[in-house]
Parts: structure tokens; C-alpha cells; sequence
């Protein structure tokens, strides 16, 4: 939008460097398009169904009025007591865990809770888009630490040199939206060190903590020695239970971390809905059985889409965690990775998300290409029906 008389943006100066998101626009190419859309990362199927009834029960029944600010007490004891389950941890319900509009109100909560103008926030790179422009709008300033390619490992010595007076905090994605890393427990105590050394937060956006492969451990921020009282961890249940249009999210940390992050979201959206909360607290203490038959389910889409690709001739980076893999189209005749995206869902049929939009200022990434695969087998298979007769397989 313009300002009539000057003709300049009336964008706010820090979000003014962003256009509309990649997720926004590959979703509407796919629509345009008719195309299988691998893109934007949700599922075309929606999660159990037992949930989706006590959502609609807790309508009909009500209250349907406002939810406490931290979080109505089943949710926040539900997510205490997962939090036991699965990493042994013991957290106080009503000091410690805060729902909020999804992972992206947690992470937009943290950082403008504790962010002051003139902190540096350390980003990993590749980064999800929403951490430098919320950054940039608490006044803080983006450091980047690009990863190792290839393997996305932890640079040592630069993200040493990263840390420095002004840090305030460090966000690690884990496991990591593109690239599907997961980080070990060696590299975040690597991480945990510096903060102490530096007196500064972790923010972890462990979104896809249930989505870990191979016998991989996922290693929550609170658990890693030093970070107890360092770290805020922001989670979601988008994805756990395929429910991405709920928005029902929240974060653990100590309760001075929790202050703030609280203050943030009572002037955000002060609630999120109640009904949807209670129904994920229902979800979040389903048994383990659960929680295995997501991770089987997505453990064969996974295999069989790397495998497709691969079959077709590409360079397969298979994600550790996450529902996403990545090809390499850097040897194809494309300009770069949105050139490819463009052509693949305008004349293939297919969506998929350019990663450089995960590089600052599309720095780095151009070579790859990010397809999800929360797809019904159906979706998929068309997807790959489709790939494959356009690399003639
Ligand atoms: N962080 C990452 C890394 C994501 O991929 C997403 C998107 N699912 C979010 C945060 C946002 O999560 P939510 O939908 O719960 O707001
Ligand atoms: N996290 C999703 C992805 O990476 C996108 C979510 C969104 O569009 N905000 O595809």
C-alpha cells in the first residue's frame, strides 16, 4: 500500500524489505495452476478425528467466551506433562507454559518480550522467514551463522565469533525447516556454552519435535545442561496432530523467561481460543501409540518421495526430521531455485518452495528446491506421477 501524496510504502521500515511470503505465493501459483501443491507445508488430510469432535462438543457445549491469557489449565498441564513423558523434565503448569496463537504468536511473543532495541538476535541460516523481520521490528538486529553445507553443520568458530556484548539471544530451529537437520546434544551444549559465556537466551522453535528419524533423539533446548533457565522452547500442535489451521501453540521457560513472554501475548492477542485448546489437550495426552503412528506414517512418505526423486535422476537431500525434503537442481538448466519453481508448477503441475527464500536476501539456497510430503498417498503419488513423466521415467 502507498501513501497517496508521496507515493512511498506506509509499511512499517522493519517488515518494508518483505514482500508477501513464498509460502503465500506457492500455494497461490498451485491454485492458478491446478498443480500437486508440495509447497506450503500442511497436510491435505486432517487429524484424528476424535479431537475434531471434542473441538466441536466444546462449541456446542461451551464456554466459548474468553480463555485465560496463559492458557486454559488443561492445555498447560497436558503440555507439563509430555513434557515429562518424553523428556523427563519437570515443569510447573501455571509458572512455565503459556499457549498462544500457534509456534508463529510463540516465536513473535519471545522475541518482542525480550528483544530490546540494539540487542543482536543470532539466526542460523537457513532461517525461517519470520524470525528477522520479528526481530527487526523489536528494534534487534539479525546476525548470521550460515550452516555447512553440505551436511548443515554447526560452524564452530564462526558462530564463536558471532556471540559478542550485544547478543540477547540465539534461535535454533530444531529439527530445521528447510534442510530437515537435526541437531545433536553435542552441538547445542556447544550452544548452551556460548550463551552462558555471553549471558544470553536460547529461543528454540521445536515445531517439529515428533518428526525425528531413524532412531535420532530430539533433544529439547530445556533439556541440554546450562539452558534450564536460558531457554525458551516454542512448540506447536500443527503439526503433531495435522491441524496446521487451529493455531493452538505455546512455549516452556522458566517462569522470569515465561514473564516475559507472557507480557508479549496478553498485548498480542491476550487469548486464543479455548475450545481449540482444550480439544489439543485431549490430543497431546493421546499414548505413545499415537505419536509412533505418526512418526511410521511419515517415515514411508518420506522414503518413498526421496526415492521417487532419486529415481528420476535427482540429488535427494534426505531430511533427518521434519516433512520435507530437498532436491539439488544446481547441474539443470534454470536460472535459480524460484525460476525452477515457477516452471515446475506453471508446466509440470507440481508446487514446490524455492529455498533461497530461507537465505538472507536470497543469498544462498538457489540450488535447492523444498518439497513436502504431508500429503495423502494419493496427492503424492500424483505428484511424483507427474515429475516423472516430465523427467521422462
Ligand atoms: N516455525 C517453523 C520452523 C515452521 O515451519 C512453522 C510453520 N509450520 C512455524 C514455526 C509456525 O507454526 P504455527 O503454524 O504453529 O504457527
Ligand atoms: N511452516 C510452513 C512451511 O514452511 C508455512 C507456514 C506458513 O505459511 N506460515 O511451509
Amino acid at each position: 500500500m502507498s501513501d497517496r501524496s508521496s507515493g512511498k510504502s506506509v509499511v512499517a521500515g522493519a517488515f518494508a524489505p518483505y514482500g508477501t511470503s513464498i509460502f503465500t505465493d506457492m500455494t497461490m501459483l498451485a491454485i492458478e495452476h491446478g498443480a500437486i501443491n508440495l509447497s506450503q507445508g500442511f497436510p491435505d488430510f486432517d487429524g484424528p478425528l476424535e479431537i475434531r469432535e471434542a473441538a466441536a462438543r466444546a462449541i456446542v457445549d461451551g464456554p466459548n467466551q474468553y480463555a485465560p491469557t496463559i492458557g486454559v489449565p488443561s492445555l498447560r498441564r497436558a503440555v507439563a506433562d509430555k513434557m515429562s513423558r518424553f523428556h523427563n523434565l519437570s515443569l510447573d503448569p501455571d509458572l512455565e507454559v503459556t499457549a498462544l496463537a500457534g509456534a508463529t504468536e510463540g516465536l513473535a511473543a519471545t522475541l518482542l518480550g525480550l528483544v530490546e532495541p540494539g540487542d543482536e538476535v543470532i539466526l542460523l541460516e537457513p532461517s525461517y522467514d519470520l524470525y528477522p523481520a520479528m526481530i527487526a521490528r523489536a528494534g534487534g538486529v539479525p546476525v548470521y551463522v550460515p550452516l555447512e553445507r553440505p551436511g548443515f553443520g554447526l560452524p564452530q568458530k564462526e558462530l564463536a565469533e558471532a556471540f559478542g556484548q550485544r547478543t540477547k539471544a540465539i534461535v535454533v530451529n530444531n529439527p530445521q525447516n528447510p534442510c530437515g537437520k537435526v541437531f545433536s546434544r553435542e552441538e547445542l551444549e556447544l550452544i548452551s556454552s556460548l550463551c552462558e559465556q555471553h549471558d544470553a537466551y536460547a529461543i528454540g522453535d521445536e515445531v517439529y519435535e515428533h518428526l525425528v528419524y531413524d532412531g535420532r533423539e530430539h533433544v529439547t533446548l530445556l533439556d541440554v545442561e546450562g539452558l534450564r533457565k536460558r531457554a525458551v522452547v516454542i512448540s506447536s500442535t500443527a503439526k503433531t496432530f495435522s491441524m496446521t489451521g487451529w493455531k493452538v501453540g505455546y512455549t516452556a521457560a522458566c517462569p522470569e523467561l515465561t514473564e516475559a513472554v507472557r507480557m508479549a501475548h496478553q498485548f498480542l492477542t491476550y487469548c486464543t481460543p479455548g475450545v481449540f485448546q482444550e480439544a489439543m489437550a485431549t490430543a497431546i495426552g493421546m499414548d505413545d501409540s499415537y505419536y509412533r503412528g505418526l512418526l511410521e506414517s511419515y517415515t514411508g512418505k518420506r522414503s518413498w518421495l526421496c526415492g521417487a526423486l532419486r529415481d528420476m535422476g535427482f540429488d535427494v537431500l534426505e531430511p533427518e526430521g521434519t516433512y520435507y525434503c530437498s532436491i539439488d537442481i544446481g547441474d539443470l538448466d534454470f536460472e535459480d531455485d524460484l525460476a525452477f519453481c515457477r516452471y515446475l508448477a506453471e508446466k509440470v503441475g507440481v508446487a514446490a518452495i524455492p529455498s533461497s527464500f530461507f537465505w538472507k536476501d536470497r543469498r544462498g539456497g538457489r540450488d535447492l528446491v523444498r518439497f513436502c510430503f504431508c500429503k495423502k498417498d494419493e496427492t503424492l503419488e500424483e505428484g511424483i506421477r507427474r515429475l516423472g513423466k516430465w523427467r521422462g521415467r
